[in-house]
């Protein structure tokens, strides 16, 4: 079918109030972010929908990334006929013949807004149904749950047809909860916590820890590699690689081991606290969940987030792995992220974490460090770098969007 254009609901946004309008505009910037490849598109974004003309692009390539854009409930291709009833009536004849394989239901659903069009939506529906029965004489009308919803929308400028909607990504335009740094390891669960918290808008920067060379150029590139799995959904992700290896030797070296894990990961949260507030962020997230680990109890929790109050977000906090696991292969995170590359914290790693660390040892042990000293050093060995996505993932998933 050779579309004209492309029909988007925005879900959520319509309950957003006096912030409709910014929500709006994040949202078709974001769709020009994502669609950039497509020169000919046009956008145009009303207070109820945004219409993107095809202009000759390709829907079957356009549909998938847009698939991915979120603040997006449905879209709907839609062909523009001339806003005449005979045009119609043929297109609509036309599609019917196209689709129907001899055992749909069907119904008309008609929207009018242009209010000087000869028929109203009743009458327009009684219309085209008729113009549908005459070519598929044996076709059931259904008005609830139809296999086939054929819209008819007669606007000022034009009519559109359109027959399908398609699930959009569904939560909030990336950018309008502003900015927050994701932790993110080479793990299944820290990408799924950015990707979490980028459905509800936020905008995340990537910080990953390294500590060559007992962690290896591979293991970093996984990281880089994860990350780009993220960009789809907005375009590109900033990624801050940071150098561990001094803190962790010092910690290994200064502190009993029972205390590694807590000690380490308190530098850990210090350190992303400073990245962010250079970078202007508001929150940080991570991929904890409670109790999967020993760094990850409410006791351990207490211990290491009392460096810093800034906001922690977790969005995988309360679910099970399998349910996690069941999002990273959504995403698809989850074969990467099991690949068995070393972690900076499974090389550090104590054989007998504190499960329940005592938050007063560990101040007592961290006056050992010259904290300031070592984040200074840490921090003057940021490497930035923008991670943007992979050309072959055009086409990717279109077969299930229908
Ligand atoms: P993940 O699957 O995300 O690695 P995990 O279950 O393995 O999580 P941990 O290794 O204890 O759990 O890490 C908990 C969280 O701490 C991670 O989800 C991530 O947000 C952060 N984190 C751990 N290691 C790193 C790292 N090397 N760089 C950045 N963040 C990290
Ligand atoms: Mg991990």
């Amino acid at each position: 079918m050779q579309y004209t254009e492309i029909m988007v609901r925005y879900g959520e946004l319509s309950t957003k109030g006096k912030n409709r309008r910014s929500f709006i505009m994040q949202l078709a910037q974001n769709v020009r972010g994502a669609l950039v490849e497509f020169p000919n598109l046009k956008i145009h974004a009303d207070r109820d929908r945004m219409h993107i003309l095809l202009n000759g692009e390709d829907s079957s390539l356009v549909l998938p990334k847009l698939k991915k854009v979120f603040g997006i409930q449905t879209f709907s291709p839609s062909i523009q006929v001339e806003k005449k009833l005979e045009a119609l009536k043929q297109m609509t004849q036309q599609i019917m013949e196209e689709i129907y394989t001899g055992k749909e239901t069907f119904k008309i659903t008609a929207k009018r807004s242009d209010h000087d069009f000869e028929l109203d939506s009743h009458g327009l529906q009684q219309y085209l149904g008729d113009a549908v029965m005459d070519v598929c004489p044996e076709i059931q009308a259904q008005m609830k749950h139809p296999d086939i919803n054929l819209r008819v929308e007669i606007r000022r400028d034009s009519a559109y047809l359109s027959y399908e909607t398609i699930k959009g990504a569904g939560g909030l335009p990336v950018g309008t909860s502003g900015k927050g740094m994701l932790m993110l390891s080479g793990g299944i669960d820290s990408p799924v916590a950015g990707y979490l918290a980028m459905k509800r808008g936020v905008e995340i920067e990537a910080v990953h820890f390294a500590s060559p060379p007992y962690t290896s150029e591979q293991a970093l590139q996984k990281a880089k590699d994860l990350t780009e799995k993220l960009t789809p959904y907005v375009g590109g992700i900033q990624f801050i690689e940071v150098p561990f290896t001094e803190i962790q030797e010092e910690i290994k070296k200064h502190s009993p081991q029972g205390y590694w894990m807590t000690l380490t990961r308190r530098m850990m949260l210090r350190l992303t606290d400073a990245i962010r507030e250079r970078r202007h962020g508001l929150v940080i997230i991570n991929g904890e969940s409670l109790g999967q680990v020993a760094s990850q109890t409410l006791h351990s929790m207490v211990a290491i987030n009392e460096v810093t109050t800034t906001p922690i977000i977790r969005p995988v906090v309360t679910m099970d792995k399998t349910e996690i696991i069941e999002l990273a292969e959504k995403i698809d995170t989850f074969e990467l992220a099991i690949q068995p590359f070393e972690d900076c914290c499974t090389i550090f790693a104590p054989p007998q974490p504190k499960t329940r660390p005592n938050l007063e040892k560990v101040l007592e042990l961290e006056e050992r460090f010259d904290i300031e000293g070592m984040m200074a050093r840490c921090l003057a060995g940021l490497k930035v770098e923008e991670i943007t996505p992979q050309q072959s993932e055009k086409t990717e998933e279109f077969a299930d969007l229908l």
